[in-house]
């Protein structure tokens, strides 16, 4: 069967809208169906990190969206009397991944962006009011069927594969009779939303208050907007604690507080926080991305960041398929090496909302003690991608992202584009032998560090590294005929 579309994608929240412009950018024809007429209007994320931020960058959007982020100074755990129990600092300034470590963020203001981009892309079709109802997944192709919602007819896409990016109740992840992992995490929140009617001089902070009376956490989300979320107890009525006079006096009594003549009430929602991860990433044709494959508890601000890695991860091994530059066995790596990566960050996402809602003091005051004497134990994680290109990530540095220098001017990202590059100090590229790799992979980009940057790459023990698309570390070699035996073994053509 001749396919419509190299790609189809249900779903067009961060996750979708982020996938489909790294396709598109690649030259893959895409389309992306969403039941919805309009972006989700309730802020759900607020938080985003550097290594997202790259990803934003790569698709041309990170500089605009920049400037509607807030630059969040860290976050500072709080006791019940609202002493100091840890914090993590953040400095506001660009770091080693090129861009600030930790933004805050307005979710519909970030998704504007994203269509935006989407819509200025002549290779992706957008179905809006277009609801999945039905998935084949043919050994040649996988044919989508939705109803136009404006219409009523039934509408049937074919596309060589599709990426279910269709949030937490994904058709295509039940369609692929896919299991979730519980990894035990089940907690109502009561999470609330204000802009400020004036500018209160907030410091721009999160607090996360471990009071075992009533846990909560507040921070600044972008500009004019705050958030605060309020774990729900057993014993609340959720019709009493959603009341804006309630709520008003959760606000003013929080470690937080602002008067309410000071704030205008923009919305407020009880989520329940969920820690599942789908056991499997593809069937055949199919895959999930997003929130369709996992869910975390928010107090890492992780969720879609997850996401977003996730879309990095398949973009450019979809690209290598549907180009006819990899066997589809290249994809089967998106599940290996992002599944264990996103478990650990919702395993730390589930102890940090453990401990924020301890509610036995003992056990709070133990975990306290441990926390003074081991702080190193309780720092965000940050583990390497699991194994798939390369069986040995996590060794040397392997499967961790590399750093983005400003290199002559110019963001190392942005030397690279969408490819392979091999970055390494000038006088590894100076050599001869490097003229081979040049002519027998003409997309590789080969870009020679600064003087004075090659302590860079210490960390790695090279003298060039081996930067995938998405800005992972392949391999590290220390010299030349390493690296064009790295690059020949990729299960993938690089032109
Ligand atoms: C209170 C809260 C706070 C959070 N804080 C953070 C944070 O600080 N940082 C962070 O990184 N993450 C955070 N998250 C998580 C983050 O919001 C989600 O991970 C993210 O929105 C998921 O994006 P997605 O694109 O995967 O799915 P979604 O945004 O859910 O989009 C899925 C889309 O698919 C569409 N769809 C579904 N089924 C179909 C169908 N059959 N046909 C067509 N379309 C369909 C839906 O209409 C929707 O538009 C938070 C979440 C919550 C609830």
């Amino acid at each position: 069967m001749q396919a419509n579309y190299d790609v189809l994608i249900s779903g067009y929240g961060p996750v979708g809208a982020t996938l489909a412009t790294l396709l598109a950018q690649q030259g893959l024809k895409v389309a992306i169906l969403e039941r919805e007429p309009g972006i989700y209007h309730l802020a759900r994320a607020g938080h985003l990190d550097a290594e997202v931020m790259r990803v934003f960058q790569a698709i041309g959007v990170a500089e605009e969206l920049e400037k509607q982020c807030a630059v969040t100074l860290g976050m500072r755990f709080l006791d019940a009397d609202g002493a100091l129990l840890m914090e993590w600092k953040r400095g506001g300034e660009k770091g080693a991944l090129g861009w600030v470590s930790d933004y805050m963020f307005h979710q519909p203001t970030l998704e504007r962006i994203l269509r935006a981009k989407v819509n200025a892309s002549s290779d992706i079709d957008v179905y809006l009011q277009h609801d999945v109802y039905a998935i084949e997944n043919r050994e040649d192709a996988v044919i989508v069927k939705a109803e136009d919602h404006r219409s009523g007819r039934l509408v049937k896409l074919t596309g060589r594969y599709l990426v279910g990016c269709d949030g937490a109740r994904s058709l295509v992840r039940r369609t692929m009779e896919v299991e979730q992992e519980d990894l035990g995490f089940k907690q109502k929140w009561l999470v609330i939303d204000v802009e400020e009617k004036r500018d209160l001089g907030l410091e721009r902070v999160s607090t996360q208050h471990c009071n075992p009376e009533r846990p909560m956490y507040a921070s600044c989300t972008s500009d004019k907007m705050l958030r605060w979320e309020i774990m729900v107890k057993p014993e609340d009525e959720i019709h009493h604690i959603t009341k804006p006079d309630v709520i008003w006096d959760f606000i003013e009594n929080s470690m937080r507080p602002i008067r309410r003549e000071d704030g205008q009430l923009m919305r407020s929602a009880v989520y329940t926080f969920e820690s599942l991860i789908a056991r499997t990433w593809r069937r055949g044709r199919m895959f999930i991305a997003g929130d369709a494959a996992h869910r975390m508890p928010p107090f890492l601000g992780q969720g879609m960041c997850a996401g977003i890695r996730d879309a990095s991860n398949l973009a450019w091994k979809l690209a290598a398929v549907c180009q006819g530059r990899a066997d589809d066995t290249l994809l089967d790596t998106y599940e290996s090496e992002r599944r264990p990566h996103l478990k650990v960050f919702t395993e730390g996402a589930i102890e940090a909302g453990k401990f924020v809602q301890m509610r036995d003091p003992v056990e709070l005051e133990r975990r306290v003690r441990d926390m003074r004497d081991n702080p190193k134990a309780y720092a965000p994680p940050n583990p390497p991608l699991g194994p798939g290109l390369q069986s040995r990530h996590g060794e040397s540095g392997l499967g961790r992202q590399f750093v983005q220098p400003a290199v002559r001017g110019s963001l190392l990202d942005s030397m690279a584009g969408h490819a392979f590059a091999l970055v390494g100090t000038e006088q590894f590229m100076e050599q001869q032998t490097i003229a081979h790799l040049r002519s027998a992979h003409p997309s590789l980009q080969l870009i020679a560090l600064e003087e004075g940057q090659q302590d860079l790459l210490l960390p790695w023990g090279a003298a060039a590294v081996l930067m995938r698309p998405d800005r992972y570390v392949h391999g590290a070699v220390a010299a030349v005929d390493e690296a064009i035996s790295l690059i020949d073994k990729l299960p993938l053509k690089l032109s």
